[in-house]
């Protein structure tokens, strides 16, 4: 029987009307059914005599109807019916309302067992509205589900209860051998368990099939859309150019820059078109191992661009790879939006005729008009900026060129197989030597004079410096507050010296126009209240001030204190927070204790959730029912080990065809 094909009314207990209830839960097919999960159990086992209940705690009560249901009308709409229990020691008076039809269920002399909170006195105790099973009903651990109005947990048990039966076998997904390697149960043992556990260490078993059954298919699921996207590589390169590159770089490459650089060019003599991202964190060297891809294919013939998320960033890649490359015959252009038309034009005329070798630029690189002779690869350089979209729209362009995405959003390794599922990925994990520790300080807003004195000092010494006060909230008076605010740190506290304000409100030519001004000194203190232009480089400044600290995420502090301690003057990065509660202040201590952005993204992956990392992409990845990104990373680990072993052996899964039937479902439900 297929499962998904057999609608949930025909489950015995189940007609229209409560089919549309199950609807609302999600639940259309016996597939859902069997798999909608009970959300906690409780343990009809664990009776207690009411000596033992503690009072006002729920409990199980063992104990006999010793006189029969009494009746009585309080009200229209108010019934209450009461009878005795006893436990053998004490007398139970009980109270039912309104549920005439448990009270008229109730038989003197038979054994039931009351769930709920005791009340007791020295003699008696009641129990008002108690949960009453017959003792041979309620025997072990029950489910509990989650329910919608009309909906009750009962109920849905006793239809999963008649799912399972319909479903006599749940067919297995997964091997033998695979069930042996990672220590599983059977599909079977696991569904029936979870709902119906005959002991408790069970539900840990059926727990432990069932999450790795959902990480597995969510993996499995990831890595074939990625595979469904691999197309064969059209820009194979013959010879590596790497060494030749080495030797145009001031400094000797990092071990780990040399690993992603390997692995870029394994790819682009590979038989698959490359997608690779590079992730490190800032100042590990990304443009570095950008630069060597781009040297080797350009040597081999093809064309490569380079995009950048501002204007800014693309004139400092642009001013870089023309330093680099001036000795050898590599061709750089520059084209942004400010690109004058007649200049646009000739650039366009010499990329066509392949009188240009790389390509620098901003989004105007991805408009319909600009055409290549022979584009073979596409770089990214911050890819978190750029949309899917743009990426695949540049893609486009000429016949498939290899991918290259730089990100400096460090994301622990296991949920970057998941946000970047379509890209394989590269880690610097590594800094250039002698790069020095920024001076990190946590501070108190009483410290604010000090600390004005102190960026004072450091401009007069002719640095530059950072004050970041992020928004409250979104809205005008905040801004109005920010503006305030960078108005009387220019008139009063810096008076005399050179500061402009950015803010989100800016128009992007408005942000790169002071960004600019900030880059060439121009201006000395940047007021932001946004987080500053991620990448731009400028070596002079020294101090990075954040208000509010305890406001942002880690990660976004840690790239903000990666803005400064790029030049060669000693650095600071200053938290301020009047947040005194202890995780607040436990968190920004990790800031001072690490310069580490993966053991950051970690903390604050275990902090605050995925939801910073997944970002607007969130929405496309498949809901998990059972299975928790953050708490089961360690099986999410094994089933990426474990898809990847599947689907080298099978990459069609044609073995696998229950595992097929849930990708599917999976994906289908989720849009993806
Ligand atoms: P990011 O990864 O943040 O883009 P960059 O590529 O801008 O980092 O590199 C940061 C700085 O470190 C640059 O000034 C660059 O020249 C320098 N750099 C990169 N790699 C090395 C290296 N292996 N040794 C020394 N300096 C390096
Ligand atoms: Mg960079």
């Amino acid at each position: 029987m297929n499962f998904d094909e057999y609608s949930i009314q025909f489950i015995k207990g189940v007609g229209d009307k409560r089919a549309q209830l199950f609807h609302k839960l999600g639940v259309y097919t016996l597939q859902d059914l069997i798999h909608y999960y009970p959300r906690k159990y409780i343990d009809w086992s664990k009776t207690l005599s009411v000596k033992e209940a503690e009072p006002g705690e729920p409990a199980f009560i063992k104990a006999t109807m010793i006189t029969p249901v009494k009746e009585a009308k309080i009200r229209k709409g108010l019934t209450l019916y009461k009878c005795n229990f006893s436990d053998g020691e004490v007398v139970i008076h009980v109270t039912i309302f309104n549920n005439e039809y448990l009270a008229k269920s109730l038989r003197t002399f038979d054994d039931y067992i009351l769930y709920g909170k005791v009340d007791k006195t020295f003699t008696e105790a009641s129990m008002s509205s108690p949960q009453i099973e017959r003792v041979e009903n309620a025997q072990g651990i029950h489910p509990i589900y989650p329910t919608t109005n009309g909906l009750s947990s009962k109920i849905i048990e006793k239809v999963v209860s008649e799912g399972l039966k319909k479903a006599e076998q749940i067919p297995e997904s997964l091997p033998e051998y695979i069930m042996q390697e990672y220590g599983l149960c059977s599909l079977d043992f696991a569904i029936r368990q979870i709902h119906f556990p005959t002991k408790e260490e069970n539900i840990q078993k059926a727990r432990k099939r069932l999450i790795f059954e959902e990480l597995l298919t969510l993996q499995l699921g990831l890595m074939m859309l990625k595979g469904a996207r691999t197309v064969q590589n059209m820009q194979k390169i013959r010879t590596d150019y790497t060494d030749e590159f080495y030797s145009l770089l001031p400094f000797e490459p990092t071990d780990a820059q040399k690993r992603a650089v390997a692995d870029c060019i394994g790819d682009l003599m590979g038989d698959k078109q490359m997608n690779r991202l590079v992730q490190g964190d800032v100042g590990s060297g990304k443009t570095a191992v950008a630069g060597a891809v781009i040297y080797s294919i350009i040597k081999n013939g093809y064309q490569a661009a380079m995009m950048a998320p501002t204007e800014i960033l693309a004139v400092q890649h642009y001013e870089s790879f023309c330093r680099l490359f001036k000795d050898v015959d590599v061709r750089v252009a520059l084209l942004t939006g400010s690109t004058k038309a007649t200049e646009k034009r000739e650039i366009k005329r010499r990329l066509l005729d392949g009188e240009i070798d790389l390509i620098v630029g901003t989004h105007a690189l991805i408009q319909n008009d600009v055409e290549f002779k022979r584009l073979g690869l596409v770089c990214t350089d911050e890819q978190h900026r750029f949309g899917v979209e743009q990426r695949s729209n540049l893609a486009m362009k000429g016949n498939n060129p290899h991918l290259l995405v730089m990100s400096a959003t460090p994301i622990p390794r296991t949920m970057g197989l998941i946000i970047y599922g379509d890209l394989d990925i590269s880690i610097l994990d590594e800094l250039p030597p002698g790069r020095q520790e920024i001076r990190t300080d946590l501070v108190t807003t009483d410290y604010h004079p000090r600390i004005y004195k102190f960026i004072k000092n450091a401009i007069d010494n002719g640095n530059q410096a950072y004050i970041v006060c992020p928004l409250v909230d979104d809205n005008e008076s905040d801004l109005i507050s920010a503006k305030e605010y960078a108005e009387e740190l220019s008139t009063k506290v810096f008076d005399g010296y050179s500061l402009a304000l950015l803010h989100g409100k800016m128009k992007p030519k408005e942000k790169e126009r002071v960004m600019e001004r900030f880059a060439n000194g121009e201006v000395q203190i940047l007021v932001s209240t946004t987080v500053v232009e991620v990448g731009v480089d400028v070596p002079n400044a020294t101090v990075m001030l954040i208000e509010n600290a305890d406001r942002f995420g880690l990660s976004q502090l840690h790239q903000l204190r990666g803005r400064v301690g790029r030049g060669k003057d000693k650095s600071f990065c200053i938290l301020v927070s009047d947040n005194k509660s202890e995780a607040s202040v436990e968190r920004l201590k990790i800031m001072k204790s690490t310069s580490d952005g993966f053991k950051i993204a970690d903390y604050d992956l275990k902090s605050r959730g995925p939801g910073d990392f997944f970002g607007t992409r969130q929405h496309g990845l498949p809901k998990l029912k059972i299975a928790d990104m953050l708490e089961d990373t360690g099986t999410l680990t094994q089933c990426q080990e474990c898809a990847r072993l599947i689907l080298h052996d099978d990459p069609r899964l044609d073995s696998f065809p229950v595992l097929c039937n849930q990708i599917s479902n999976m994906f289908r439900r989720s849009n993806y």
